[in-house]
């Protein structure tokens, strides 16, 4: 179990008077909180991460993000020991460099994070890809904390995941397993930008849901979808498409449909290999609540054997916005450690 009960520490990690930083850094802005060993955010801080403009901008601006946090820290008398950082892209957690980020993300490929940011505020930096520590925020601090085999699923720009085995970390041969995103659902279905094709993130994404939501056509002219999108454009967002379902648009309403059957697919095949208790959802989609939860619940039950079904439960993650805060918050408690180790 993962409590992390008064007055013990976590395996050498911090003690229970010792608060760590989480900085989560998403495509867009990058956010970073100073958080209690109980999983209390004590402050937060939300910037821009400029990823645009190269990956020492980047960096200056995690630096700026520690520098704030650990100001009120030193303010309130909080001591803090770590740094945890999730971010986009493939990390190797030992050396805590970053390995592979897609073309929004320049000079992030290779970025020695760790190496940087250790010596800047001489406090140990951890650093993990952004699903992967989203699990861990779930293990110690939320809906995951008593499951030993669960999945996490994060649902944004693509579908990341983490599968948690036993109660570690699945790795894989290279640190590269939970790449639920590019498990394929349709062999004739949609390119993918990882080479792939059909992959569930190409449907269930809230980037895949505004696109589908974009490309219909003959929407009636009394259409709460055809409103939303000639004020939005290309910026229409699946909360758009989620906000016309609800309020009865057909069109939108098979577009969250869609989105449903193929994510519910993928999670009932995960379940059929994995045999989970749990499988939490988080992200942009996930803020859908239980309107998309129900029929998630549905396909996956539909795509599933019985008596896998039977044994597991899916939610959506109750941390919402701060699910990548507490992710990086979690990364520097737990260190990466409980890993189940590539051989
Ligand atoms: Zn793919």
């Amino acid at each position: 179990m993962w409590h992390l009960g008064t007055n013990t520490q976590v395996d050498g990690g911090p003690s229970m008077s010792e608060a760590v930083l989480g900085i989560d850094i998403g495509g867009t802005n990058m956010a970073g909180g100073l958080i209690s060993s109980e999983g209390e955010i004590l402050h937060k801080v939300e910037i821009p991460t400029e990823a645009s403009r190269g990956s020492e901008a980047v960096f200056s601006n995690i630096k700026s993000v520690a520098e704030e946090l650990l100001r009120w820290a030193d303010l309130k008398g909080v001591p803090v020991s770590r740094i945890g950082i999730s971010t986009a892209g493939q990390v190797d957690p030992s050396a805590g460099t970053i390995l592979y980020a897609t073309d929004t993300f320049p000079g992030w490929t290779g970025f020695p994070l760790k190496q940087r940011l250790q010596p800047e505020f001489g406090l140990e930096v951890f650093v993990e890809n952004d699903a992967l520590a989203a699990g861990w925020g779930e293990k110690c601090f939320g809906l995951a904390q008593d499951a030993h085999d669960f999945i996490m699923l994060t649902l944004g720009t693509g579908v990341g995941g983490a599968v948690f085995a036993r109660g570690k970390l699945l790795s894989g041969s290279a640190n590269l397993a939970g790449l639920i995103g590019h498990m394929t659902v349709d062999p004739y279905g949609r390119p993918c930008n990882c080479g792939g094709r059909g992959c569930v993130e190409q449907y269930a994404s809230a980037t895949a849901i505004a696109k589908t939501a974009l490309q219909s056509v003959g929407l009636p002219s009394d259409s709460v979808l055809r409103g939303k999108i000639s004020r939005a454009g290309s910026a229409l967002s699946a909360k758009d498409v989620f906000d016309a379902a609800r309020l009865g648009d057909g069109r939108a309403q098979e577009v969250v449909a869609e989105a449903a059957l193929y994510l519910g697919a993928a999670i009932g095949s995960l379940i059929n290999l994995l045999n989970p208790e749990l499988v939490v959802l988080s992200g942009g989609v996930s803020r859908a609540g239980d309107y998309f939860l129900r029929q998630v619940h549905a396909a996956a039950q539909q795509y599933s054997t019985a008596v896998a079904f039977e044994n597991v439960d899916i939610r959506i993650s109750q941390f919402m916005e701060d699910c990548g805060v507490m992710g990086a918050g979690a990364v520097a408690y737990t260190s990466g450690i409980h890993r189940l180790d590539p051989h």
